[in-house]
């Protein structure tokens, strides 16, 4: 899948471009209607918009609003301010806290912090539909947990973890992982059809059921060496060396 780098927007140019609430409003419903509104009830294109802000069908009566079904939906903040979250928690690769976000839009913490489990509850949704596609580099490891102490008994806390790394021009791009209880074929299948394009190259080492499991890719694979002088020539060389290249953006599919 090819996707064009994201566009890192400045703060100053971003309110310059949306100052009133009545921007962020025109800017929803051309987002989410760009041919004019349709009910979502019925399919009607017939409509007035009422006092309130809420658009109503001339057909079904059925009201709705720009917001509906999105995380800015039943907040009393204004839409400037649910947009600057937004714009705050996408910039920042971090990732920022609710007590930060609470100083930066001027809101208290349970406000700040609510604002942000919805941002992240929506942008989990996004990346879950999210197919890794192109050329992807496959594997699975373990992650290992913090170690808390012996006498809780946790030191040895680990999840075996399938990788998938998608590349664009040799370097990785998108990141998808999932918990998995074993690594057998229906495992790799389950989680390869969840997270990568039919059709994608997939590349890895020859692990007994990546090989069934994969049947429905362009499947590359070669035995790895772990004697190998350089383990970037390697199919999992990305994935185990390239720690400092990280996605842009990492994807749990738990
Ligand atoms: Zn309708």
């Amino acid at each position: 899948m090819s996707k064009s780098k994201p566009k890192r927007i400045r703060i100053h140019a971003f309110t310059r471009k949306y100052a009133t609430e009545g921007d962020y409003r025109a800017y929803l419903a051309k987002t989410r209607w760009p041919e004019g509104f349709i009910c979502p009830k019925c399919g009607s294109q017939r409509h007035c918009k009422l006092s309130n802000g809420l658009y109503q069908c001339n057909e079904c009566h059925h009201q709705t609003s720009v917001t509906a079904g999105t995380f800015m939906h039943r907040s009393r903040l204004p839409l400037k301010t649910r947009f600057l979250s937004l714009y705050f928690v996408t910039q920042d690769k971090r990732g920022i806290s609710a007590t930060q976000l609470a100083l930066m839009i001027g809101v208290n913490y349970k406000t700040a912090w609510l604002m942000l489990k919805r941002i992240r509850a929506a942008m989990g949704n996004r990346d879950a539909m999210h197919m890794l596609g192109g050329v992807v580099e496959f594997d699975d490891c373990y992650i290992v947990g913090p170690t808390v102490g012996k006498e809780r008994g946790r030191g040895t806390e680990k999840a075996k973890v399938f990788v998938a790394l998608s590349l664009k021009d040799g370097r990785p791009e998108y990141l998808k992982l999932g918990v998995t209880e074993n690594i057998r074929k229906e495992s790799v299948k389950s989680f390869a059809e969840k997270s990568i394009q039919h059709g994608s190259t997939i590349k890895s080492d020859a692990c007994r059921s990546y090989i069934p499991a994969l049947t429905g890719y362009d499947h590359q694979y070669e035995k790895f060496d772990p004697k190998a002088e350089s383990l970037q020539r390697s199919t999992c060389g990305n994935i185990s060396l390239r720690k400092a290249e990280f996605p842009r953006m990492i994807r749990f599919s738990v």
